[in-house]
């Protein structure tokens, strides 16, 4: 029995698998006219989706699909005037189009963040295929601070469950790992 439950458009389907040769593509808005076009080069990382509130996410979805590049494989190629940060206050500065509203990328600029050096991408804003695909689902419980009622969590959990998409309540082990180990060597506690 399909699932009514729908996670984001790209893996309802199921998630399709990456190729490992994939060069890059180009994220492009959703205006009609004089789009916002981002282009990237190589493939990206960490590709999940996201339960945050923060994230862009298309209409109907519970979840965002959101990833990593490192910062200088990302180009702003056409249209650039119409973006504009969403919260300047935000740790992660995301660039809307002011027009349509779709987020193009998100940037980190406190160079101490675990982060620096990584910007944050939705790669279903591009045409071509072969982009590493979604490997967890984060923030799964801020779902219901977007409206999602807490008695469909078990529901939401197993259908993550069912796509492959571990679900968890902050960000995966090896991206949890990864923020502890670069604060550590900040203390000192671990040698760089
Ligand atoms: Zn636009
Ligand atoms: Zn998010």
């Amino acid at each position: 029995m399909a699932s009514m439950i729908s996670i984001h458009p790209s893996v309802d389907n199921g998630v399709k698998p990456g190729a490992a040769s994939f060069a890059g593509g180009t994220l492009v808005c959703k205006c009609r006219t004089n789009p916002v076009e981002v282009s990237i080069k190589g493939n990206c990382a960490h590709n999940h989706v996201c339960g945050c509130t923060k994230c862009w996410k298309p209409e109907g979805a519970l979840f965002s699909l959101v990833a990593v590049v490192p910062r200088d494989n990302l180009k702003v190629t056409a249209n650039a005037g119409k973006l504009k940060v969403v919260d300047s206050s935000a740790v992660i500065q995301r660039y809307a189009c002011k027009d349509c509203g779709v987020h193009m990328y998100g940037r980190i600029e406190n160079k101490g963040h675990p982060f620096y050096g990584f910007d944050f991408i939705h790669t279903e804003l591009s045409k071509e295929t072969g982009w590493a695909p979604p490997e967890f689902a984060a923030f799964v419980s801020s779902i219901i601070e977007s409206g999602t009622k807490p008695d469909q969590m078990g529901a939401v959990r197993a259908r993550l469950r069912e796509l492959h998409l571990e679900p968890y309540d902050c960000l995966s082990p090896a991206l949890m790992d990864a923020i502890a180990t670069h604060t550590a060597k900040a203390k000192g506690v671990l040698q760089a």
